[in-house]
């Protein structure tokens, strides 16, 4: 018995370890499986704040790109008052500067003529692109025969770089419009301009063996920035570019304006100009644009209007030349 008994204390001793191991381990698992399950929130939390954040970053952009299309408006107007001072102005630029040395290859050799036609004739514009909305906008216009123009921007996205290539096989116009669209950056200096529009140039060159000769200021020509971009005006037409702004703007540079909105816009604006040339945006999230467009399309189509692109021999509309 005396023998037995630190066996038996050792047995107990053992169960007993191994029933404290097996709790622990227990715990040890739950714990594991608890963590593991928060992580899987959390990274869930994460994503969709990443994708609302996302979202509000575009909605801001989208936001960005309105403000200066009304600050574009309102510097037209202040350019209308002021257009004498802006003409004594325009004297005073120097005759020659070094960025005229610049970019050799970047000359178009464009120039416009006068010869304006009476018949119906609009011009939809198409900003920002190419996105996902784009190769939709094109089935659409194809549907109605209609030729538009596209002012595009870099993108990165491979798929969307392949819809240039479509907007030339379907006999679009392609225009640029610029390749970082950063206000900050691009009306730095005449320099700065010329290195984003020199880099858009030459993307879609060697995407679509195209060399466009009309291009778009992001927020037009009178965005506030008066004095840089009358010497970047002087300095494109030196090279045989075309600037285009617009006359009837669908409003859809804001996300808050709706489908109804832009239907309004264009089609009760249109008949106001000989030349009407019509902003609109197939960049992402312009989607109000796309179920806008259905209808424009039609109501136009039915009002006798033809649907033409721009090109180099159009008098372009531009506010500084109204
Ligand atoms: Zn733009």
């Amino acid at each position: 018995m005396k023998k037995k008994l630190p066996v038996i204390i050792l047995s107990l001793l053992l169960v007993s370890l191994l029933i404290l191991g097996g709790l622990l381990f227990f715990t040890y698992q739950q714990k594991v499986t608890k963590t593991k399950s928060e992580n899987k929130t959390l990274q869930s939390n994460v994503s969709d704040l990443n994708t609302r954040l996302q979202e509000k970053e575009d909605f801001i952009s989208g936001q960005t790109e309105y403000i200066n299309e009304l600050t574009t408006q309102l510097a037209d107007c202040q350019n209308t008052v002021n257009s004498e001072d802006e003409d004594s102005d325009d004297k005073k630029n120097d005759t020659t500067s070094s960025y005229e040395k610049k970019y050799p290859d970047l000359y178009a050799g464009a120039t416009f003529s006068d010869d304006n036609t009476s018949d119906l004739k609009v011009y939809l514009t198409f900003d920002d692109g190419p996105s996902d909305l784009t190769p939709q906008v094109l089935d659409l216009l194809d549907k109605y025969n209609a030729k538009a123009t596209f002012f595009v921007v870099h993108t990165d996205n491979e798929e969307y770089t392949s819809y240039l290539k479509e907007i030339v096989d379907r006999g679009h116009t392609l225009a640029l419009h610029s390749y970082s669209h950063d206000y900050n950056k691009i009306y730095k200096s005449v320099d700065a301009f010329l290195e984003d529009f020199n880099q858009v140039y030459n993307w879609v060159y060697e995407e679509t063996g195209v060399r466009p000769t009309l291009f778009r200021f992001p927020g037009g020509s009178t965005n506030g920035k008066t004095a840089v971009v009358n010497d970047i005006i002087a300095e494109m037409e030196r090279r045989g570019f075309i600037y285009y702004d617009w006359n009837v703007s669908s409003g859809d540079g804001s996300n808050l304006t709706t489908t109804e909105n832009i239907l309004e816009n264009v089609c009760t604006n249109v008949g106001n100009f000989d030349q009407p040339v019509v902003l609109m945006h197939d960049g992402a999230g312009k989607n109000a644009t796309f179920k806008a467009l259905p209808t424009i399309l039609k109501t136009l189509a039915d009002e006798g209007y033809e649907f033409c692109s721009l090109d180099e021999h159009l008098t372009p509309v531009q506010y500084k030349r109204k």
